[in-house]
């Protein structure tokens, strides 16, 4: 059984972010799946895979940005969740807070969409351990 050209790219960049412990950037992405596709299609793929919930975006200080796997969205059918992102100043990369979530009460009528926390500093790795 193939699989079509599309789908198998498709695949290739959910598994690159879903193996990877921090957020990729596009330039990034494209690196690692060179040879399955050109860059347009990781960039259409990227936001298809963030209309299906399964990923979503983080804006980097630089204002790049950023794909993370997303947990569980894709079950809730919406990105449900408001976890914080590090982004190291040393090494630049930028990783998912899980753990620590922020509570945003919004004045009636506003419908969130996606919400953009970064915080910029030294990751653990950057402070030697
Ligand atoms: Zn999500
Ligand atoms: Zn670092
Ligand atoms: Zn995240």
């Amino acid at each position: 059984m193939s699989l079509p050209r599309n789908t198998k790219a498709k695949q290739a960049v959910l598994d690159e972010i879903n193996r990877s412990t921090y957020a990729l950037s596009q330039p990034e992405l494209f690196e690692r799946v060179k040879g399955t596709c050109d860059r347009v299609t990781v960039y259409r793929i990227l936001d298809r895979l963030v209309a299906e919930n399964k990923i979503h975006r983080i804006v980097n200080v630089d204002g790049t940005l950023n794909y993370a796997a997303c947990n569980q969205c894709d079950t809730h059918n919406t990105h449900a969740h408001d976890h914080l992102h590090f982004s190291c100043l040393e090494c630049k990369k930028i990783e998912c807070l899980s753990e620590q979530s922020v509570h945003v009460q919004l004045p009636s009528h506003y419908q969130i969409k996606e919400l953009f926390l970064t915080i910029s500093g030294i990751c653990p790795t950057c402070q030697g351990g």
